[in-house]
């Protein structure tokens, strides 16, 4: 999809600052929906080195830019800069989505939105619903911020490094309502807790192109998931992934990484805009950015 957009002397900034950023998709997304909306706005990649973060923060605020994103690896370090810091981007210890304020730099993080938007969706009672999470990475605090938010009563988290399985146990030990009912385990555990899972995330890269032929569940262990679970991969390209694939060839409800990257987005354009945003648009910009 491609809509004219013009620049005049009038148009306000957004963008996403990483290292690298050229590799990202939120231009195309953003710039689609600015232009769809008839908005004044352009959304650009911005890169900026570790080292530069504070120095960029102050352009940012000289040169009256808006708000922006922050992809890796600046997510956590953009923390003590900011005036403002949202409780749930506290507690994922990650900021992605920043807005300037009349005092200061704001901060949230919308990952935790995008992840349980396809969730919510479903419209199921999360009370009664075990969730097995793989990988206890960046992503995975969102996600276990967020089914601690969608009410999910048990939290299971599987890892392939003892040290930091410990350490991301340790990291949540000021925050009792995740705590208390988040449960770590070592990858080789897998196995048993597959056939008590209800949902089964993957937040680890395995099988993300170019690897598309790599799953973090093979075949043998995917037969032992409930019929009637949900499969959710993080990853969006490929779509499906061979972890997917294998979980619907066994009757479960799939959820690829593409409608988490979308929502994340939709929920940071409308926190710039104070508007609704065109999430179909969206949608259908990254399908065509990414799939063709
Ligand atoms: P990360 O911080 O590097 O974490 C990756 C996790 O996966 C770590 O726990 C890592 O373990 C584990 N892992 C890596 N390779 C593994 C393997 N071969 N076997 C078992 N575990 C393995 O990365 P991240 O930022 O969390 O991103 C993870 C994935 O989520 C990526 O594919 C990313 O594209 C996707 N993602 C998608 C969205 C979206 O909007 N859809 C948003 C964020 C991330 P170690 O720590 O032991 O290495």
């Amino acid at each position: 999809m491609s809509i004219k957009q013009s620049i005049a002397g009038t148009t306000q900034l957004l963008g996403v600052i990483g290292d690298p950023v050229k590799h990202s998709c939120s231009p195309v997304m953003h710039n689609a929906a600015i232009a769809q909306l008839g908005l004044d706005y352009v959304y650009l990649p911005l890169p900026v080195k570790a080292i530069d973060l504070q120095t960029a923060l102050a352009g940012f605020a000289a040169i009256d830019l808006v708000g922006f994103n922050i992809t890796i690896p600046h997510k956590t370090a953009v923390m003590p800069l900011l005036y403002e810091i949202s409780p749930t981007a506290k507690k994922v210890g990650a900021v992605n989505t920043v807005w300037r304020t009349e005092t200061g730099w704001s901060g949230t993080n919308t990952d935790v939105t995008g992840f349980i938007a396809p969730l919510k969706a479903m419209s199921r009672d999360w009370s009664n619903v075990n969730p097995v999470v793989i990988g206890n990475g960046g992503a995975a605090r969102a996600v276990i911020v967020g089914l601690a938010e969608l009410g999910c009563p048990e939290i299971h988290v599987v890892g392939r490094n003892y040290q930091k399985l410990a350490q991301f146990y340790q990291s949540w030990q000021n925050i009792p309502e995740i705590s208390s009912i988040l449960k770590i385990h070592y990858l080789d555990n897998l196995n048993i807790l597959i056939p008590a899972a209800d949902l089964l995330i993957n937040t680890t890269p395995v099988g993300m192109s170019p690897n598309v032929d790599n799953s973090p569940v093979d075949a043998i262990a995917m037969k032992k998931l409930k019929p009637d679970a949900i499969a959710y991969d993080l990853i969006y390209n490929p779509s499906p992934t061979k972890f997917l694939q294998l979980a619907k060839d066994n009757g479960a409800v799939s959820i690829d990484g593409l409608e988490m990257l979308v929502m994340q987005g939709a929920a940071a354009l409308e926190i710039w805009l104070q508007q609704p945003v065109p999430v179909e648009v969206m949608r259908q910009t990254l399908r065509e950015a990414i799939y063709s």
